[in-house]
């Protein structure tokens, strides 16, 4: 494969880029996070909150630009501070607010602001309160969480001792809120929240992930690529986890409804691109879809799991109503319990071998008939990660669907990249996708429901 050369990509891009910009962007309210402390940029604590306020803040159409993380020392942040001003409309800082010497954001705020730290008697006496109320007698340390940038405005902590600081910096209008994630989310609702939507205006930014399977990340990038561009409203943008890709969708719009329409002519357009590749929305899981299908045909199904040792038969029931279409679901690992369960010949485990499309062929056939069920899935393969051979190797799958017309087998190439415990999950979700598949052709041959 040739890659391209960097500049023929940035070539290729820029024009687009730049002729498209100002028709279709809503630009709207922009903020920076800058979570800061020392915990966070050590991997110790994972950053909650940067996610927690990205997810509030998209409610109200702001977008987010980036997320920055700082330690807990006065350069770094005030240099991120002094970025973030000239870029954003709204600041969000968490952490650095406590009242030890690795505290530093009201200083390195004040510091990018050019102006100093002053004590407000008011807050002092309020945090002395905070203790006395509770016995304690406050620690001299305490008082710096009394001291705020000249020209700013402290904020009330309902939950905790620091203050929060709403301040103007650059262009930006700073919150920092405490790191503690239960005093920072009563303030952001209380005091910064409501800020935000009284000068976003009723702009909304709404999301949605359509879920894929059966393709790559790149094959399906191929086909929706003119829609990934990322000066585009909506943002399409894809992630790939344990084989499903999710296409995210944010859509942003002046009002719910204009971002609403944009997502939903993005999503039908997608969806007409990828057809049956696209199997669910948002949590939606391949066992949901399988479901729906079931119900809606009023088909039953079982299984005969060998290498997936019962995933199948779990993620069918995982979904709520299952025993509408789920009648029974056997593990037969050794070729005993095939023979004694499903009734295979040990002549055919024995010419074959147990890991061969004839097994797996036999299984489902065995599973449906056993069950008195429409359709019956059987998995059988090598797991690994030892048992493979040249002809065999670890990943070698094969996946049987047997309906009133006889067994399909599959053959599976697994094991280059995965782990037992992938494979195992990708077999499932393979054998989930190709009933998935068959009900939806059945469905169409019959001229019925929509696609
Ligand atoms: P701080 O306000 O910096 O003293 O932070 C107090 C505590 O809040 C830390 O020790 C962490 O346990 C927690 N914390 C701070 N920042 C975050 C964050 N971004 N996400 C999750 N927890 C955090
Ligand atoms: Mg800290």
């Amino acid at each position: 494969m040739v890659l391209p050369r960097a500049a023929d990509v940035v070539n290729r891009r820029l024009p687009r880029f730049q002729a498209d910009r100002s028709r279709s962007i809503v630009k709207g309210m922009e903020a920076i996070l800058l979570s800061i402390g020392n915990e966070l940029t050590c991997g110790q604590t994972v950053d909650t909150n940067a996610a927690w306020l990205s997810r509030r803040l998209a409610e109200a159409g702001v977008r987010v630009l980036l997320q920055v993380t700082a330690p807990d020392d006065l350069e770094p942040i005030r240099a991120e501070l002094d970025r973030a001003c000239a870029r954003a409309d709204v600041v969000l800082i968490t952490g650095g607010l406590g009242p030890t010497e690795d505290d530093l954001t009201r200083q390195a705020l004040a510091a990018a602001m050019g102006r100093p730290l002053v004590l407000s008697p008011f807050h002092a006496e309020q945090i002395r309160r905070f203790f006395s109320t509770r016995n304690l007698s406050m620690p001299e340390a305490n008082v710096v969480q009394a001291m705020f940038p000249e020209g700013s405005t402290p904020i009330d902590n309902t939950a905790g001792t620091a203050p929060g600081i709403r301040a103007t910096c650059g262009r930006a209008t700073v919150f920092a809120m405490p790191g503690v994630p239960r005093e920072m989310k009563v303030m952001f609702d209380r005091d910064v929240m409501p800020w935000i939507r009284a000068r976003a205006g009723g702009a909304a930014i709404l999301s949605r992930t359509l879920n894929c399977f059966g393709e790559g990340e790149s094959a399906i990038g191929e086909r929706i690529g003119d829609l990934m561009r990322r000066d585009r409203n909506p943002l399409v943008g894809t992630t790939a986890s344990r084989g499903v890709i999710g296409i995210r969708v944010h859509a942003r719009g002046e009002s719910p409804a204009e971002a609403a329409g944009r997502l939903e002519r993005t999503c039908a357009e997608i969806r007409a691109r990828l057809g049956d590749l696209v199997f669910g929305e948002d949590q939606a899981t391949l066992a949901h879809a399988v479901a729906a299908l079931l119900i809606e045909q009023r088909l039953t199904v079982a299984t005969a799991e060998s290498c997936t040792g019962g995933l199948i038969a779990k993620s069918l029931t995982d979904v709520p109503g299952s025993s509408a279409y789920f009648i029974e679901g056997l593990i037969c690992y050794a070729n005993a319990a095939k023979t004694r369960l499903l009734g295979l010949a040990p002549e055919l485990l024995a010419a074959h071998g147990a890991v061969s499309p004839q097994v797996a062929e036999a299984m489902a056939a065995g599973c449906r008939q056993r069950g008195g069920t429409d359709l019956a899935v059987s998995t059988t393969g090598i797991a690994g990660p030892t048992g493979g051979t040249e002809t065999r190797p670890v990943g070698l799958v094969y996946i049987g669907l047997a309906d009133g017309a006889g067994a399909v087998v599959t053959e599976h190439r697994l094991g280059s990249f995965l782990d037992r415990e992938e494979i195992r999950d990708r077999a499932a979700k393979i054998a989930l996708n190709r009933l998935r598949l068959w009900l939806l052709a059945r469905r169409a041959d019959r001229g019925g429901g929509s696609r």
